[in-house]
C-alpha cells in the first residue's frame, strides 16, 4: 500500500511539474508574462526597462538569447525548441507572474 501511495504522490508531482513547464512555455510563446514589453501594453505607467539595465525594454528576445541576468552559467544557441525548453527548465522565473 505505501508503494502504491508513493507512486501516486510521485505522479501527481510530476503532473503538476509538467502543468508549471507548460505554463512557462505558453507565456514565453504567447509573450504573456511580467516583462517589459507586456506591461508597455497593460501597464504603461510601470517600469519597462530591463533589470540587467541594458535595454530600454525588456523584451522576450532579450530574455532568450542577451540577458546577463540569463545567460550566466552556459553559452546556449537557442535556435531549437530543445534548447528553449531547457532554457526555460533552468529559468522558470523567465516569463512568470
Ligand atoms: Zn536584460
Amino acid at each position: 500500500m505505501i508503494v502504491i501511495t508513493q507512486s501516486v504522490q510521485l505522479i501527481q508531482k510530476i503532473e503538476h511539474e509538467w502543468n508549471l513547464f507548460y505554463a512557462y512555455i505558453t507565456r514565453m510563446i504567447i509573450d504573456h508574462a511580467s516583462i517589459g514589453e507586456y506591461k508597455l501594453r497593460f501597464f504603461p505607467k510601470e517600469s519597462i526597462a530591463c533589470p540587467c539595465s541594458k535595454y530600454l525594454i525588456e523584451m522576450r528576445r532579450h530574455i532568450l538569447f542577451e540577458c546577463s541576468r540569463y545567460n550566466k552559467s552556459w553559452n546556449l544557441k537557442r535556435k531549437s525548441l530543445k534548447n528553449i525548453l531547457t532554457f526555460l527548465k533552468f529559468n522558470s522565473g523567465a516569463f512568470c507572474f
